[in-house]
């Protein structure tokens, strides 16, 4: 850990807001529980202080995309929890998988074959859950895969299926009818598993409705405070406060050249201040001369081209002394909301937090 002082900024992770973004999903889908996504170090914020705040709200699903990350979660939940692993088992990995408890996702024939040989090996069922593909065409059993297996149903003889899941691809768009779509083939899948409990909502399904909520939710974006839902009021908590420390002031005269390739130039008396963080502490290049960041309210445009690890504000409209080295401006906060930057941006709150990285001092509140 950095101390506060000497890193490029401060993260503050809210997690008393973290919970009770748990406990308002668990409120909206109840009495059907809530399952947290913490793949990609939830969601770049650290799984290891997440995933305890998460299971001492009562959450004991835990999903992870890549068997390591299952590895790495494992000694920060009391093992009455469960871990899936959405991507699936990757072949040579099932008995590693087997004996740490970890419950994969078997997204195809072939991984259910590998699981169950395993099973057979050991005379005893092994636990997993079976994803199937309701229109997103990513990850899971296609129609025909899933019909093999109605037809053939010892291929589930040596496997214990937790769940059967799907991912809907348009969950944060409620106008899509993809989603109807995606609901009716989930329910034609679980007409054919009918003891098999559903596990199909992200962030966006929940707010699609108590048809899409299944036996258990599966959140990520909404827990970490991002909106479920693009482009409506985001109901959650803020989760992430991000702001940047100021390394050097200057003013410079009209027509100086700010930043790489000169790409800014100074219309007038220009009031400069470079902030330590860049495109390798997860603030896009697509940032350049179109985002900003916030001092006492006051919205300070980024001038010329992100670097690495710095960039360069106008804070011609601040008081010429309200910035110091070593001042902090907004980047995620009050003025400046996850959401706002991501479109500043042209991508998605997802991008921007799993990417934030390690430079940062975190406090986790
Ligand atoms: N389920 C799967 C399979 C996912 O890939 C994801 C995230 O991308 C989620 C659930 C969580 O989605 P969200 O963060 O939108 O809640």
């Amino acid at each position: 850990e950095h101390d506060g002082a000497g890193a490029c900024g401060l993260l503050s992770i809210d997690l008393g807001a973290l919970r009770a973004n748990y406990l308002a999903l668990c409120r909206r889908t109840a009495p059907v529980k809530v399952a947290a996504v913490v793949k990609a170090d939830a969601y770049g914020l650290g799984a290891g202080r997440v995933a305890p705040v998460l299971y001492a709200a009562g959450c004991r699903n835990f999903f992870v995309a890549h068997f390591h990350e299952a590895l790495r979660l494992k000694p920060y939940i009391p093992s009455d929890a469960d871990i899936y692993v959405l991507n699936g088992l990757q072949p040579g990995s099932e008995i590693t998988c087997a004996d740490a408890g970890i419950v994969p996702v078997l997204n195809s024939l072939e991984q259910l074959a590998n699981w169950s040989t395993l099973g057979r090996d050991r005379q005893t069922r092994l636990p997993a859950a079976l994803q199937f593909d309701t229109g997103m065409s990513r990850l899971g059993l296609a129609p025909e895969e899933t019909q093999e297996i109605v037809g053939q149903p010892s291929l589930l003889d040596w496997v214990d299926v937790s769940f059967i899941m799907s991912h809907l691809a348009c969950g944060d768009e409620p106008d899509n009818a993809a989603n109807t779509g995606a609901l009716a083939n989930m329910r034609e899948v679980a007409a054919l598993f009918p003891a098999a409990r559903v596990c199909f909502a992200n962030s966006g399904g929940i707010l699609l409705g108590t048809d899409f909520h299944g036996d258990l939710a599966r959140t990520g974006i909404a827990l970490y405070g991002g909106a479920p839902v693009a482009g409506l009021a985001n109901p959650m908590k803020p989760v992430v406060r991000l702001s940047v420390r100021v390394i050097q002031t200057r003013t410079v005269p009209a027509g100086t050249a700010v930043g790489y390739g000169g790409a800014h130039v100074t219309k007038g008396e220009t009031r400069l201040a470079t902030i330590s963080a860049g495109y390798a502490d997860g603030l896009p290049r697509h940032l350049s001369d179109t985002g900003a960041a916030y001092f006492d309210g006051v919205r300070l445009p980024i001038v010329g081209r992100v670097s690495m690890d710095s960039m360069t504000l106008d804070v011609s409209a601040l008081p010429e002394s309200a910035l110091k080295l070593g001042s902090l401006v907004e980047l995620i906060g009050e003025h400046q909301t996850l959401e706002d930057i991501a479109n500043a941006s042209g991508t998605i709150s997802y991008e921007i937090l799993t990417r934030l990285g390690q430079r940062y001092h975190r406090e986790y509140l």
